[in-house]
């Protein structure tokens, strides 16, 4: 069922099985199946994630490629409480390991919050990341674009990037280095760096050998209408035509909750997951964008069913075998 504020305090006795944090691609897939198996689960979902952004979902087999992630989304919420999955819209501040159990904080409301404590056997981190971008003055600008012409993710948008005028626009050198990969997409590339990057006289080299020009001043707006890009403008006045860009500076993951956490391994901000999707800690497991390996739907949807299926055995195995009793 759905959680609110007003209901939400006949849940905190409830111990769940599995406590599911973000209700994104990954995390919804796993609470399907949890709830199919029979398991108590809450999903928190503190809304506007990745998959929301997601204008259309390109690669995801079966799916129409004009498909929105947000219709995903509601569909996949939908499809959870139905066969009954608790979901809650709010943020998880915190987990702490009590060890039979995990006490998870969450802060429900952005106005005269309420930070009730939820507690589970099990914990799914389903939580994502989320893609920096160049800030602008106006920040409408660049939402205007980005997600749709102006691409994140170049495994999911590469192909609608062929052959056309594209822009890399990178916060560090190594970004930069995205160029001699999209490369395989359209060799059109001109690199802008936001003012942020002190770009060493080799990578210049290397671009001008590409043939890729660089402009480091700061961008001022993106140009174009009705998301479609034109161009680019930089403060400088110059104006540089493209009808696509990728935007590779980096993510922010959403992994504080997890961090005052003992015993769970991290390569970076990513989670390292072996098997079916088990963290190094024995009831957590980490689902898509957050845990190492491809930022893909089909990645993260995978990952949940194979979470919620090994939470299941662990569970299944634990408990009494039910008999035939009159
Ligand atoms: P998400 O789907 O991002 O779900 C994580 C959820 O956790 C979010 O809803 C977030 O709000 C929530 N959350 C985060 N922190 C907290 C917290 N503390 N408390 C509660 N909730 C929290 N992939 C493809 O396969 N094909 C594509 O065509 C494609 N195109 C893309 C286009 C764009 C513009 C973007 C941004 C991404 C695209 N992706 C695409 C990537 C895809 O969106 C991700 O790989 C996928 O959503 C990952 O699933 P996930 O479950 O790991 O994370
Ligand atoms: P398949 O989808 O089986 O594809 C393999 C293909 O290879 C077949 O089309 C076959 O014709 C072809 N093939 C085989 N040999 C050759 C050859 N030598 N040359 C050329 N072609 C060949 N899964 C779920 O996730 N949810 C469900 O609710 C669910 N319900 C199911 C209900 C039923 C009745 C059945 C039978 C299965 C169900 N499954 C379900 C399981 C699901 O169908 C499989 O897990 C899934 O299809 C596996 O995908 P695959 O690509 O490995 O194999």
């Amino acid at each position: 069922m759905k959680l609110n504020s007003k209901n939400l305090s006949d849940h905190v006795d409830t111990l769940y099985d599995a406590i599911v944090v973000g209700g994104g691609m990954g995390g919804l897939s796993a609470a399907i199946y949890l709830a199919r198996y029979g398991l108590k689960c809450l999903i928190v979902e503190k809304g506007r994630g990745r998959s929301v952004w997601m204008q259309d979902l390109r690669n995801y087999v079966g799916l129409d490629p004009n498909t929105k992630g947000s219709a995903v989304i509601n569909h996949g919420t939908k499809q959870a409480v139905d066969w009954g999955a608790d979901h809650l819209r709010g943020f998880v501040e915190e987990v702490i390991d009590e060890g039979e159990t995990l006490a998870v904080r969450v802060k429900v409301g952005k106005k005269d919050s309420v930070y009730p404590v939820f507690r589970s056997k099990y914990l799914i981190a389903a939580s994502g990341v989320i893609d920096v971008l160049p800030e602008l003055e106006d920040m409408q600008n660049v939402y205007d674009y980005a997600g749709y012409t102006l691409h994140v993710c170049m495994i999911c948008d590469g192909f609608d990037m062929w052959d056309q005028r594209a822009v890399l626009i990178a916060g560090t050198e190594g970004q930069i280095n995205a160029a001699f990969v999209l490369n395989w997409f359209t060799p059109y590339i001109t690199v802008l760096t936001h003012g942020l990057v002190q770009v060493s006289d080799e990578m210049k080299q290397k671009l001008a050998d590409h043939g890729y020009p660089l402009y480091e001043n700061k961008i001022v707006r993106f140009l174009g209408e009705n998301h479609q890009l034109s161009g680019v403008e930089l403060d400088d006045g110059t104006v540089i035509d493209a009808t696509t860009g990728l935007v590779n500076m980096g993510s922010i993951y959403h992994n504080r909750y997890l961090k005052g956490i003992q015993g769970l391994e991290w390569e970076g901000e990513n989670l390292v997951t072996h098997g079916l999707a088990q963290t190094s800690h024995e009831r957590i497991f980490a689902l898509g964008d957050l845990k190492q390996g491809l930022n893909q739907v089909s990645i993260a949807v995978a990952d949940g069913t194979m979470a919620a299926t090994q939470i299941w055995r662990n569970i299944r195995r634990a408990s009494p075998p039910r008999k035939w009793e009159e």
